[in-house]
């Protein structure tokens, strides 16, 4: 007699040490690390015993299921149309900025002159890649981010005295977070002027007073406010006694032609702001960073706080910061300046290479994003599909957008070599 027990699929499951034994696992537990490892097996084998899949199939289960590197961050495509996606990591960095985040990744002369052995100034190539870009900023400074650029300015300079500010730029950045309450968390007191719609300069100058430490212009980058409005020039705003900061929120160093309305760097500069605050991963395509540009004693007296420290950004950073500025055309740009009729020409042989597939090429309205140019639309181009791909295609880190009833991907934050994956990663859905 025979136990019915050895029919008993789950007794063909092969134990876990003889998995991990396997030249293959053993390999990328090297890589990635031995915990890692284990748990994809252990998941492998639950899944077999669930009889979700074969016993045979555990070790072709775990190998499909490695991650490439032993973070759990997943590379996705971003196929929305949203030029600087704050929730999948803001601005692609540029390969120049990719290898020089991983050459900098080891042991680096961040804070070191290899001529003289000595210690050197931290990030000083960063620093002087921003100076030369902004050649109207007497001083540049980078922290953490642009809150954190803020954060540092009122902590410097405003502390137990008041930033003046207009009721029309009291901005919410996202995620609960707000401009006024994190200047106020400082011990810093707002004085808010005018209204939501209008505010003038005659609002300023009433509201200054012994105690201002400097008016704030902070730019409206993810919302609009039309109809009946009135806004305050930076330069009517200089001639009022007490410091101008502005926050201009995307990045911009200079005017971009395609974006006429969205503030930058050096106009803000010329028109007299003392310092100006930005961050690094929106249109300047770079990582995360606060970039600070203004009057050499101001950007001192930031830099000398004892807070910068705790702001101050890592080298990897500044890495990526350095070669996004002297390095070829980002991501980001490359995406805001590419052409809607070639953007058609792709979503057009990508529905053609679909076949059997109901994909067609869609004319579509893509944006900027939280990183600036509210209202702006960019004429793109997205192959169509039918909306059950929204969720198949996520499963493969592919994210696309669903309009009435359909999955659109775009293809203006699509870079041209991810075609092929794009095409890859639709006909795997079926
Ligand atoms: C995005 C933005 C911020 C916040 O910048 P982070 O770099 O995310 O901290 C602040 N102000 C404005 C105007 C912005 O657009």
């Amino acid at each position: 007699m025979s136990d019915p027990r050895n029919d008993d699929p789950r007794r063909r499951i092969a134990r876990t040490d003889a998995l991990l034994a396997h030249p293959a696992l053993v390999k990328t537990a090297a890589e990635l690390g031995h915990e890692l490892v284990k748990a994809r097996v252990v998941a492998a084998q639950e899944r077999a015993r669930r009889g979700e899949i074969a016993p045979e199939a555990v070790l072709d289960d775990v190998l499909a299921s490695l991650p490439r590197t032993a973070s759990s961050l997943h590379p996705v495509l971003n196929a929305t149309g949203v030029v600087v996606h704050t929730n999948l990591g803001r601005a692609p960095l540029s390969d120049a900025a990719v290898a020089a985040v991983a050459d900098a990744a080891g042991s680096t002369d961040v804070e070191f002159d290899l001529a003289t052995g000595a210690r050197a100034r931290r990030g000083r190539g960063a620093l002087e890649a921003l100076a030369s870009a902004v050649p109207a900023a007497g001083a540049v400074h980078v922290v953490n981010n642009n809150a954190a650029a803020l954060l540092l300015c009122a902590l410097a300079l405003a502390q137990g005295r008041e930033i003046v500010i207009s009721r029309g730029e009291l901005v919410e950045i996202g995620d609960g977070f707000r401009i006024p309450e994190l200047l106020a968390s400082t011990g810093a007191r707002l004085r808010e002027v005018g209204t939501t719609n209008r505010t003038h300069r005659a609002d300023y100058a009433a509201a200054i007073g012994p105690d201002t430490a400097f008016v704030l212009k902070v730019h409206p980058s993810n919302f609009e406010v039309r109809g009946f409005t009135s806004a305050v020039a930076i330069g009517d705003l200089t001639g009022l006694g007490v410091p101008v900061i502005v926050d201009v929120g995307s990045g911009l160093l200079a005017p971009h032609p395609l974006l006429p309305d969205e503030p930058d760097v050096a106009t803000a500069l010329h028109a007299g702001a003392a310092l100006v605050t930005a961050s690094g991963d929106k249109l300047l395509g770079g990582p995360q960073a606060g970039l600070l540009f203004g009057e050499a004693s101001l950007v001192e007296r930031l830099r000398r706080h004892p807070s910068a420290r705790a702001l101050r950004v890592d080298k990897l950073t500044l890495a990526a910061l350095e070669a996004t500025l002297r390095g070829p055309t980002p991501p980001v740009l490359k995406a805001l300046e590419a052409d809607a009729g070639q953007l058609m020409a792709r979503a057009e042989r990508i529905a053609a290479a679909l076949t059997g597939i109901d994909a067609v090429a869609v004319e579509s309205a893509a944006a900027v994003g939280g990183g600036g140019a509210p209202g702006v639309e960019l004429p793109s181009a997205a192959v169509s599909l039918p909306e059950s791909f929204a969720a198949a295609l996520r499963a493969r880190a592919v994210v696309g957008r669903v309009e009435r009833g359909r999955c659109l991907l775009d293809l203006r934050t699509i870079p041209e070599d991810r075609d092929g994956d794009l095409i890859e990663a639709v006909r795997r859905c079926t």
